[in-house]
């Protein structure tokens, strides 16, 4: 459910004289998708803030019923129900993430592949469990987008292999965040700053100011490695620190290398830099499963995007429109 606090930041004891048209910077928080949704917007008034606010919190929420495979009635726990039985006429806004996340899979080589899920739901990373090498292994068959077969006649989604699932934690969230920036434009807001888990959109600037965000050190939580300056663009993070435990030295963690069933291990974490949030979610997902040489040259060949990559040894990388 959608817990939500708005706090006006700066006129919090003046609220007494003037609660309704004051033009500030306001401030909400909520916990859905599983993660935590920051909102700031500059707004004529109070109300017109609650408004907004409110209206992002409505579109995360429509993506979670959606989209979330927890929920068993939303269209996707539906798809990993039945569509390995027959084809599944599915929403046109789920359809076509489908399709992208598709694009994507074939775009880096099948690091991002949403039937990850054929295995990974067998991982539990705040239970500590994890399948062991047979159970990976059983599954591994299940893992390939190339079983996902679309219709765009009827908009549904067959799954051609009996074990498949999927799931589209690699890129919802992004798309959440560009939902939720479209509807605070339409209601005219100009200057905004949302945010769901690692994936952030800016619209506008801070007022004369470019907005700063941060990447964090994905071993320190209290500490920046990177700090960004940036005006109406995105930038989504993936790092090994979300969701993870630690069993006899190694990391288990939430984004999964489709080869092998497991955790990748190349880097500790990957931001991409680029106008829209569902495209640097998923690359941001794909370049961290493709590690450095590989994924820095999949962003190289795309001109609005740029990838900033910490790899193990704890050194940065750059795409090239960084380091001209
Ligand atoms: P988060 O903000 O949750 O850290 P990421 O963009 O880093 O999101 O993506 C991690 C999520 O992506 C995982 O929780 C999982 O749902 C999904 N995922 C994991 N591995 C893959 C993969 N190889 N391809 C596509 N999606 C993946
Ligand atoms: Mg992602």
């Amino acid at each position: 459910m959608i817990k939500s606090l708005v706090v006006n930041t700066s006129f919090a004891t003046s609220l007494f004289l003037s609660q309704s048209v004051v033009a500030d910077w306001y401030w909400g928080e909520a916990s859905i998708m599983g993660t935590n949704i920051e909102v700031q917007v500059w707004a004529d008034s109070q109300a017109q803030s609650a408004l907004a606010i409110d209206a992002v919190f409505t579109e995360m929420e429509a993506v979670n019923q959606l989209m979330s495979p927890y929920i068993a009635s939303s269209q996707l726990a539906q798809l990993n129900a039945k569509a390995a039985k027959y084809p599944v006429i599915v929403d046109a806004n789920l359809y076509r993430l489908i399709s992208e996340s598709i694009e994507f899979s074939e775009a880096s080589n099948g690091a991002f592949d949403i039937t990850f899920a054929s295995v990974g739901f067998k991982y539990d990373y705040r239970q500590q469990l994890k399948p062991d090498d047979d159970q990976i292994s059983a599954s591994l068959e299940a893992i390939n987008y190339q079983h996902i077969v679309l219709n765009d006649e009827d908009y549904s989604v067959y799954f051609n292999h009996p074990d498949v699932k999927i799931d589209l934690g690699g890129i919802a969230k992004g798309y959440a965040v560009d939902k939720s920036i479209e509807a605070l434009q339409a209601m005219g807001i100009e200057h905004a700053l949302v945010t769901a888990g690692g994936d952030t959109r800016l619209l506008g600037d801070r007022r004369g100011r470019p907005w700063l965000v941060g990447i964090r050190d994905p071993r320190n939580e209290e500490k920046q490695a990177v700090t960004i300056p940036l005006e109406d663009f995105a930038i989504s993070t993936s790092g090994d620190y979300e969701r993870f435990f630690e069993e006899d030295g190694t990391r288990y963690h939430h984004i999964l290398s489709p080869k092998t069933g497991t955790s990748a291990h190349q880097v500790q974490s990957v931001s991409i830099i680029g106008p829209s949030s569902t495209i640097n979610d998923a690359l941001s997902t794909s370049v961290f499963v493709m590690g450095v040489e590989a994924g820095i040259s999949l962003i190289n060949t795309l001109p609005d995007y740029e990838a900033i990559v910490l790899d193990n040894n704890r050194k940065l990388h750059f795409s090239m429109g960084l380091t001209q």
